[in-house]
């Protein structure tokens, strides 16, 4: 498939999409299910970036709540219900529980999960309640506390899914061909010049109309358009611990909306484990792999013990990882940044959307292919997806590396990174059979891996 998507590039497009994320992938799906010539160039494998290390949560996001942002709370609701409807083999609903120090406690976040509810509308997954002690999960036994409902989802399989529903509708996401500047006519944005990293030859690809989706990077983008343009992100580190079951026995998810520094805490069990997360760390470098941070580890063990009361064992620990949000704007903390999107044109025609968070991905999508139609001169359609069933798509998964399996087709080096190190020889061979790929890259696609793996092992 990679090499017929290739030997289309030449193609006249109407949609050229920068970046195989969340948000580019929305868009290119979108595009393509308006009848658009849509193209996609990812410069690593789809979802490398902060796209599969998110919490893994489809949410309104009560912490927008405490922060008065209620047009965000309530659009993210909605998409949470489309995302139900439309994926229901990806997104399911979750049980939270939030314990409360004292009644005072009680009653605000049962008073706050009501607004959630109530927010929801018709698109509410269970009305939230105040559970008996006897009702509180063993980990918070003797409490009191709220149980309310949000979603759950596997990211790096949802963004797969994008773009295996967007290839299914007639679109060419090709993963691993970093763009590295525009062609401009006239002084508009009609196209790129992008490089198979595979292979090092260089593609030009003609659009009428160019969407920057680069999340973290899409500073850098814009700068290839405008060296002069002003900063827009401001990006923030997230880590999380990958934990055993054995740490939160059950399927309800335990929520602190308030740690010592007024962030949120999650312990969430998710697949066959647990995830601890997550940190807020303002960051100067944009990162593809970024590393958790030593400090953060400590702050999320310290914050499990004393909010929650759980003491986690190093051999608890089967993975650590850390992803960068793309804030827009800037603030004192980052945490103070509401997770709204943005959609800006700039003076040559260059569509960017950023900013926003996953749960949102579809509405950024649609408002940046709107943005695109009109500044491509394309006819004008309106967006199917919040109607369009997402289909769990068995074809072409676009795997190119034994990181891309291990990681993002399989998720194992999230779940645990002892045992994905011990499956990289098998997956090479496989790989290297179906790819036609010789036994020196074999070698050094293990040793790469490996090296690679490392950094999500704890200590
Ligand atoms: C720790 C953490 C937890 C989160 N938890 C949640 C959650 O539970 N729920 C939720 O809704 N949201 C969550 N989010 C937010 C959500 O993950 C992000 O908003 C979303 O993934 C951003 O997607 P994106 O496509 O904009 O960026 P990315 O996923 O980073 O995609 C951008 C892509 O652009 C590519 N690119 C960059 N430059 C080029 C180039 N020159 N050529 C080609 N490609 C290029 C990159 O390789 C990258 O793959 C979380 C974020 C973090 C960091």
């Amino acid at each position: 498939m990679r090499r017929e998507f290739l030997n289309r590039l030449g193609e006249r497009w109407d949609v050229l999409v920068i970046g195989g994320g969340a948000t580019g992938l929305g868009a290119a799906l979108d595009a393509a299910s308006r009848g658009y010539r849509t193209v996609l160039l990812e410069q690593s494998d789809f979802a490398k970036g902060t796209s599969s290390r998110s919490t893994k949560l489809i949410h309104g996001g009560v912490r927008y709540l405490r922060q008065g942002n209620l047009p965000l709370v309530r659009e993210s609701l909605r998409e949470r219900g489309i995302l139900l409807r439309n994926a229901p083999h990806c997104v399911h609903p979750l049980a939270f529980v939030v314990p409360a120090r004292n009644a005072r406690e009680l009653l605000y976040y049962s008073a706050g999960l009501k607004i959630y509810d109530l927010l929801a509308g018709g698109l509410g997954i269970a009305p939230s309640r105040i559970l008996s002690r006897a009702e509180m999960p063993p980990l918070l036994s003797g409490r009191r506390g709220i149980l309310y409902h949000d979603a759950q989802f596997d990211d790096a399989r949802m963004a797969v899914t994008l773009m295996q529903n967007c290839a299914r509708l007639g679109g060419v996401p090709l993963n691993y061909m970093r763009v590295t500047s525009f062609l401009k006519r006239g002084g508009r944005v009609r196209g790129a010049v992008a490089v198979d990293c595979e292979t090092g030859r260089e593609y030009t690809v003609e659009a009428r109309a160019v969407i920057n989706a680069t999340g973290v990077f899409t500073d850098t983008v814009r700068r290839m358009d405008d060296q002069d343009c002003a900063r827009m992100i401001t990006p923030s580190q997230g880590a999380h611990l990958v934990l055993a079951k054995s740490v939160l026995p059950g399927e309800t998810a335990i929520m602190i909306p308030r740690t010592d520094d007024g962030r949120v805490l999650f312990l969430i069990p998710w697949r066959s484990r647990v995830l601890l997360g997550t940190t807020d760390t303002p960051v100067s470098e944009a990162l593809l792999e970024p590393r958790p941070m030593e400090a953060e580890m400590e702050y999320l063990l310290a914050q499990a013990a004393r909010h929650i009361g759980v003491t986690i064992a190093r051999g608890d620990i089967l993975s650590v990882f850390a992803g960068q949000r793309p804030l827009v704007g800037a603030a004192r903390r980052t945490a103070e940044i509401p997770r709204d999107h943005i959609v800006e044109t700039s003076a040559s025609g260059l569509v960017t959307v950023t900013g926003g968070k996953w749960t949102t991905y579809r509405k950024m999508a649609e408002d940046a292919v709107d943005r695109a139609a009109e500044v491509g001169g394309l006819e004008k359609r309106l967006s199917l997806t919040a109607e369009m069933p997402l289909r769990a798509v068995s074809g072409e998964d676009m795997a190119r590396t034994v990181e891309d399996v291990l990681a993002r087709r399989t998720g194992l080096l999230f779940l645990d990174a002892r045992a994905a190190i011990e499956a990289a020889p098998g997956v090479a061979r496989d790989l290297a059979q179906k790819l036609g790929r010789d036994a020196p890259w074999e070698t050094e696609q293990v040793a790469a891996f490996r090296e690679l793996a490392r950094g999500y092992l704890f200590g």
